[in-house]
């Protein structure tokens, strides 16, 4: 079942669209306010997001930004005009498409299915991630080290793989607790340390003497194939 969350102030709109969208199958939650949206979008990370842009705490073009900051979620923007400029704002910002008020069930709904049918297109099923002489199958889960298979925990496996997505990149701890944490706001750079520090003794070797994880001190971790 698809989880969709409403952001939305409106209080005769909101438990509106919530029972009509819930008749048609779809899990929904809703929050009234910016910022209580973006904590629930963060930390129950729907399948979309319905974004109204007149909030009463923070204008939905930022709480887009913010959101797009750290999450890929699709967003449906409702807006009270077309011509709205805040609306093209929006877009500009990472919305996915938009509804014009008042709209519809059968209209909101089409744009739901068109949105998240796109959504599903983009992932790949089978995705394959080699660095040197490590291949990650990120579907199955699977990490091999020139071709011995590693026993990784759920979170370094994780945090492989989104190093392994910007090889030879250095990537922040803060990137690196938002993206594999999901803690955008808070969270200690200790917690990557220590699962950086696991890691590393799982790819057979130590901070003093790197192959594949080099640390960029006061800035990050790069995973790069060592020289041959
Ligand atoms: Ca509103």
């Amino acid at each position: 079942m698809a989880q969709v969350l409403i952001i939305e102030d409106d209080d005769r709109i909101r438990p509106l669209l919530m029972r009509s969208l819930r008749e048609r199958g779809y899990a929904v939650s809703s929050a009234p306010t910016g910022m209580a949206g973006l904590s629930m979008a963060v930390d129950h990370r729907p399948d979309l997001v319905i974004l109204d842009l007149g909030l009463p705490d923070v204008d939905g073009t930022q709480v887009l930004s913010m959101l797009r900051a750290v999450s890929d979620v699709p967003v449906i923007i409702a807006s009270a005009r077309d011509d709205d400029p805040s609306l093209v704002k929006a877009l500009d910002a990472g919305a996915d498409d938009y509804v014009v008020k008042p709209y519809t069930t059968a209209q909101l709904e089409a744009r739901i299915r068109a949105v998240m049918r796109r959504a599903d297109s983009s992932k790949s099923p089978r995705r394959s991630l080699v660095v040197g002489g490590l291949e990650i199958d990120v579907a199955a889960r699977r990490t091999t080290l020139d071709g011995v298979e590693l026993d990784l925990s759920p979170r370094e496996f994780d945090l492989l793989v989104h190093l392994a997505e910007r090889a030879g990149d250095v990537v922040t701890k803060r990137e690196l607790l938002t993206d594999v944490w999901h803690q955008a706001w808070g969270g200690s750079d200790k917690t990557v340390d220590v699962h950086l520090s696991w890691l590393r003794r799982k790819l057979g070797e130590s901070a003093s003497q790197p192959r594949y994880l080099i640390t960029v001190r006061g800035v990050g971790v790069r995973l790069a194939a060592p020289d041959p």
